[in-house]
């Protein structure tokens, strides 16, 4: 078996397009565009990249973008009030903390002063918990992404096992959280997890969110499984050894092209959706 590919880029061409029209329509309505605020505290010169691209993709998509560039020495406070005061201008639709921030700030106490209504990029606890009790609210980009490969797809969820690689707060916990709001049965596997080929070898869906290269071998795959590697490594290297596990599962995401570009456009979706809402 050659497995069939998850093309990223395509759905996320087709999202993007729905959410353009969106975003004209709400400006139509409302008399402004849906904004998006970035804040970049420092200069890493990755945040830097990922905030331009950011702000790019939505002027392309018909949203504004407000941008907010703080410097290395800023402190918790100085970030919070900024933050709380995107939170209270009516003007701003999303905010988006670019993460991660220099090392004296308390980086969850700038999450928290995000409205919940403008926590587009789903990193506040209220999004978390609201998503923990399968209430509506904002997802973390990436596994939002994910969720919406494997609708276009149309994976079958319900009671089949999936199986997420990685736990982290951002990507792994909240991807398994949504399959289990699917109705699949969910194992996480993390760096202390003892047998984890055995753990995949199980898995109808597998989900590898680790950022180690191909550390998922072909050979483990279930056949007919489907294979999502959110991984990106240097040499766009995914976490799973692709070429092999295409031979033994039914879909596969490629690297790149899979999961990356469906992030920026959950963020654009998300934004517009906050705009909506402050319509409503
Ligand atoms: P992270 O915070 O470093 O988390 C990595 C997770 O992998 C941790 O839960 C860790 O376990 C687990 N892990 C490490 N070594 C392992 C091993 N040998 N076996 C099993 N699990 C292991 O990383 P992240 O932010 O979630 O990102 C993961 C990958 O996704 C990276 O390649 C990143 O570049 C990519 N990513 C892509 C996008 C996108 O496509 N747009 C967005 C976000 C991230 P412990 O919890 O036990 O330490």
């Amino acid at each position: 078996m050659t497995a069939g590919i998850i093309d990223g880029t395509a759905v996320s061409k087709q999202l993007l397009a729905e959410t353009a029209a969106r975003a004209a329509a709400f400006t139509e309505k409302a008399g402004r565009a849906p904004c998006l605020a970035t804040v970049l505290v420092g200069h890493d010169p990755a945040s830097e990249t990922y905030v331009k691209m950011k702000r790019n993709r939505s002027r392309k998509n018909g949203i504004t973008s407000k941008a907010v560039e703080l410097p290395d020495t800023t402190t918790t406070e100085e970030l919070v009030k900024v933050i709380t005061d995107l939170s209270e201008d009516p003007e701003v639709d999303g905010i988006l903390l670019q993460h991660p921030v220099p090392s004296q700030i308390d980086e969850r106490a700038a999450f928290e002063a995000i409205a919940p209504g403008k926590d587009v990029d789903g990193v506040t606890m209220y999004s978390f918990s609201a998503m923990a009790f399968d209430l509506p609210g904002f997802h973390s980009c990436t596994p939002a992404g994910i969720m919406r490969l494997l609708k276009a797809y149309d994976v079958e969820l319900s009671g089949k096992h999936a199986v997420v690689v990685g736990r982290s707060p951002i990507l792994g916990k909240p991807v398994g959280m949504l399959l289990l709001n699917e109705n699949a049965t969910v194992t996480y596997c993390h760096s202390r997890t003892t047998d984890l080929a055995d753990q995949v070898a199980q898995a109808d869906v597998i989900v590898a969110a680790v950022g180690r290269p191909e550390l998922i071998k072909g050979e483990w795959i279930k056949p007919g499984a489907v294979v999502i590697d959110a991984g990106y490594n240097p040499g766009n290297v995914g976490d799973v050894e692709r070429q092999a596990a295409a031979e033994k599962a039914s879909l596969i995401t490629p690297v790149p092209g899979g999961v990356g570009p469906m992030t920026i456009a959950m963020l654009l979706e998300q934004t517009v959706r906050a705009a909506e809402a402050s319509l409503a």
